[in-house]
């Protein structure tokens, strides 16, 4: 091979670098969005319309991916392209691709490790609750294949004694078995939960002696700083949530055919917009709900928009759970609680003159507040709302009384 072809190969062992760095600048660009939101409203309002323009919104519905909307498929699309011209582009042999699967990998787990909530650093970014969810889920699943490639090569590469003492190999075994767990989440939450942490701890050990048998400590180090910093984070906005009184509630709780309503009061008010949830912990719930924190859309709450309130109320639908146990607590006794949040975004409906919301059971409480807000914004001449037609569909007469 010539001298130039070899040079030019050698900066392509970059390329992770780069999509490390294209994240990053993403990350940095969401940022500037949020930053700009509150200076320049124009910008804004031009990015909504070209996004609407090119129907981006528009439901998709496809078999393995669910019901998506265009701009989530494109992301998806886009995300999954450069993952593959990252793993491919450049290596052009064996060693070459161990090193460049283990280095995709190694980012993927950076997205991976900033959490599957985001909390607050996916709050202060602008990135709503389920595009959090999906970047910690598919990050996790395309690092999980790079690193299974990753292992292959380097078993067939070194064929090594004795697989079960080896760090590398343990920590793609677990991960492995974090992608086959994951079907137990629907069913059993809570002990899906648990087995994910645990996983998790034991691949990120496995994760940190691999890398520093290999000299790489950056990687595991970077991991364990993002996850870091997006945990003490929350902890700390918990913790000033909780200083400053609203973080900490007594909740009512009010059951009626077939759901319950908690009233929740903090000592302090504050505000809150449509489409806002909280995570909830009662730790008198049951002997184990302290250790348990259950997200719930707000439904409403009182007093008037830009005063700020201490009450506002959950709508919740029991399942199997920590919500099955809400209707065994005594009915309209108060009990403590605490809050995470809020946490989620609000969507712009204030441009549109016909709306059009459809809600299915309990869904209902996550469209109350923008129900309400178009009806204030109409009566103050601030919405452009001139019809506005709810679809409430429930599977049976008299679900949730
Ligand atoms: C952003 C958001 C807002 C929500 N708002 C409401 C609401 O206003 N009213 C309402 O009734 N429900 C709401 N839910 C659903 C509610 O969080 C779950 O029904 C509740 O956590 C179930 O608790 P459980 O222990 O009884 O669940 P289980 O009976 O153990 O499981 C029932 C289902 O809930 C899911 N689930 C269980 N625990 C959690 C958790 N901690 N986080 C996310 N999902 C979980 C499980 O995967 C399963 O699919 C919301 C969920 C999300 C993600």
């Amino acid at each position: 091979m010539e001298a130039g072809s070899v040079d030019k190969l050698a900066n392509l062992a970059a390329v992770p670098l780069w999509y490390g760095l294209g994240l990053a600048a993403c990350a940095v660009l969401l940022l500037l969005y949020q930053v700009s939101k509150s200076c320049i409203a124009g910008i804004k309002k031009g990015i909504v319309y070209m996004y609407g323009c090119v129907h981006l919104h528009s439901p998709l519905r496809l078999g393995i991916i669910g019901t998506t909307t265009r701009g989530r498929f494109v992301a998806w699309g886009l995300f999954v392209i450069a993952n593959g011209v990252g793993m491919c582009l450049g290596p052009n042999n064996t060693t070459a691709w161990l090193v460049r699967s283990a280095r995709m990998a190694s980012m993927n787990f950076f997205l991976v490790a900033c959490g599957g909530k985001l909390n607050y650093l996916g709050y202060v970014l602008g990135a709503p609750y389920s595009l959090a969810e999906a970047l910690h889920k598919w990050a996790g699943y395309i690092g999980i294949v790079q690193a299974t490639v990753h292992a292959s090569i380097a078993i067939a590469l070194k064929k090594p004694q004795d697989l079960w003492t080896d760090a590398g190999f343990l920590t793609v075994a677990g991960l492995v078995a974090l992608a086959v767990l994951l079907s137990l989440k629907n069913k059993m939450y809570e002990t899906h939960r648990f087995i994910h942490i645990a996983l998790a701890i034991f691949i990120f050990r496995g994760f940190w002696v691999h890398s520093w048998e290999h000299l790489r400590p950056q990687y595991p180090i970077t991991c364990i700083s993002l996850w870091g910093s997006g945990f003490l984070l929350t902890k700390a906005m918990q913790l000033y949530r909780m200083a400053v009184g609203t973080g900490y509630a007594h909740i009512h709780v009010t059951h009626f055919q077939g759901a319950i309503q908690l009233r929740v009061e903090t000592r302090r008010p504050s505000e809150f917009l449509p489409g806002q949830f909280f995570y909830l912990c009662m730790p008198r719930a049951h002997p184990f709900a302290f250790l348990q924190s259950h997200p719930f859309i707000i439904a409403w709450w009182d007093g008037i928009s830009g005063e700020g309130t201490k009450t506002v109320y959950l709508l919740i639908q029991p399942r199997r759970g920590f919500t099955s146990r809400l209707l065994m607590l005594g009915h309209a006794i108060s009990y403590r609680g605490f809050l995470e949040g809020p946490y989620g975004k609000r969507l712009r409906l204030d441009d549109y003159g016909t709306v059009i919301i459809l809600a299915s059971g309990i869904g209902i409480a996550g469209v109350l507040p923008y129900i309400k807000d178009l009806l204030l914004g109409f009566n103050a001449s601030k919405a452009k709302i001139k019809r506005l037609h709810l679809i409430w569909i429930l599977s049976a007469e008299g679900e949730l009384g």
